[in-house]
């Protein structure tokens, strides 16, 4: 329930446990939430009774996970299915239910204060819509959220209060973490659920198991396209619970910080964060990564000064990193979609040109014996002026995003200022 540690830390699970083989191989014949299921019930068996867990799962993933097959191994896992489209319906939907379990039992009462870069706020907020134990306020910044994204927040309402900062996401971030450090909001019981939370990575781990399971049993190599590597440390996770990983491609916009670290072994963070057609991947200091850097035996502090450097050859034979430009994401989206039949948004494209790369790189790419996944994260309905001015069509829209479309929208807007936040949050909670 507390997104953050007292000393400004992030959580990380004492020990990770161990999946047998037998356990990972009976995932083919079961059904998504069975898998959920299996997997958080490891981490979670001392906290939830077993039936509670299993129908929190049933509710959470209740829409389907295709594995669109591409050429030779390469797949396309499709996490867009979601009521928000995204793949971060997978974590909020999860964490809601465990949160919504866990304060109605004690009879308690919680406000969630998140930052969103565009789909995290969409799916928090669809997540936790209606829930009367628990409140949600959401940041974001104004002008980097598309259309849709800021109408999947808005136009809900009754217990999701959403503030457009004049601002980055990074600003509306540190807005946030500022908040849960300040002494004069210690009677707001307040959490996060932004991927610094936890409670949003486990479930994050899940759909790699789906992917290997699904796929032959062969080892995997993933490509996530990443932002602020929530996503990643899900797939961590899973490939510590035992899950054979056989590479992990960290897929970026030109927010390249980390294939820079990877490169260089020197960490410099980008500030302010650079625009690009993936937005949701505009991060230039991702909070995770200082997860990856301690289970790699360093340590990184919240502003990212390296206290001691991590194992660096070990992170490079475990990850390939690539940085991938708005040009090359747009001619990704048209060649897929020419030469393959697959239609992807900006950042499932990143993912897909990021696996493209590695294969033509590494020498035992293309093997038999292996399974290429990119992540498509979005649905391409979520960008639809990009995908028309690309491949001139328009991508039909769930009917989760078309409903929103004429609802009235409700948000205030603040300037970057942590006084203004702090007496808006004063005031109103
Ligand atoms: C959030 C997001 C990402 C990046 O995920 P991280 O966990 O922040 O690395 C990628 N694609 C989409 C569509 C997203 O919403």
């Amino acid at each position: 329930m507390k997104g953050i540690a007292p000393d400004g830390g992030l959580y990380m699970p004492a020990s990770i446990p161990i999946l047998s083989r037998e356990e990972m191989e009976s995932f083919a014949a079961k059904e998504y939430f069975e898998i959920a299921f299996d997997v958080l019930h490891k981490f979670l068996k001392t906290e939830i009774e077993d039936h509670n867990l299993i129908s929190l799962c049933r509710d959470a993933y209740d829409f389907d996970i295709p594995i669109e097959h591409v050429t030779g191994n390469s797949y396309v896992m499709r996490l867009d299915q979601g009521p928000t489209a995204s793949f971060k319906d997978f974590a909020a939907r999860m964490m809601a239910r465990l949160m919504n379990h866990f304060l109605a039992s004690e009879n308690r009462h919680y406000t969630i204060l998140t930052a969103t870069s565009g789909d995290t706020g969409s799916a928090v907020a669809s997540a936790f819509h209606g829930l009367s134990s628990i409140d949600v306020v959401i940041l974001f910044p104004y002008g980097e959220v598309s259309e849709t994204q800021r109408k999947q927040m808005t136009t809900l309402q009754k217990n999701i209060r959403v503030i457009a900062i004049d601002g980055k996401f990074d600003d509306c971030q540190a807005l946030v973490k500022k908040a849960f450090l300040d002494p004069s909001l210690s009677q707001i019981p307040l959490t996060s659920a932004n991927s610094i939370n936890i409670g949003r990575l486990l479930p994050q781990s899940v759909y790699y198991f789906h992917a290997w399971s699904k796929l032959g049993r062969k080892p995997v190599v993933f490509s996530v396209p990443s932002g602020n590597y929530g996503d990643l440390m899900g797939g961590i996770f899973a490939r510590e619970m035992g899950l054979p990983v056989k590479k992990f491609v960290i897929s970026t916009n030109a927010n390249n910080e980390v294939p820079e670290f990877l490169k260089s072994g020197i960490y410099k963070i980008i500030a302010p964060s650079l625009n690009c057609l993936s937005s949701a991947m505009n991060v230039g200091h991702p909070s995770n990564l200082a997860r990856i850097v301690s289970l790699y035996g360093g340590i990184m502090d919240e502003s990212g000064n390296i206290i001691r450097q991590p194992d660096i050859a070990g992170m490079r034979k475990d990850f390939f990193a690539i940085s991938v430009s708005d040009k090359t994401t747009r001619e990704t989206i048209a060649s897929a979609y020419k030469k393959n039949g697959i239609l992807l948004e900006p950042h499932g494209a990143v993912a897909w040109r990021g696996l493209e790369n590695y294969m033509a790189c590494e020498t035992s790419a293309g093997e038999d014996n292996i399974n290429y996944v990119a992540l498509e994260t979005a649905h391409p309905a979520k960008f639809p002026d990009e995908i028309f001015r690309i491949l001139n069509l328009l991508p039909p829209s769930p009917p989760s995003l078309e409903r929103i479309m004429n609802l009235e929208e409700k948000y205030l807007c603040l300037n970057n200022d942590y006084n203004e936040f702090n007496n808006y949050l004063i005031k109103n909670l």
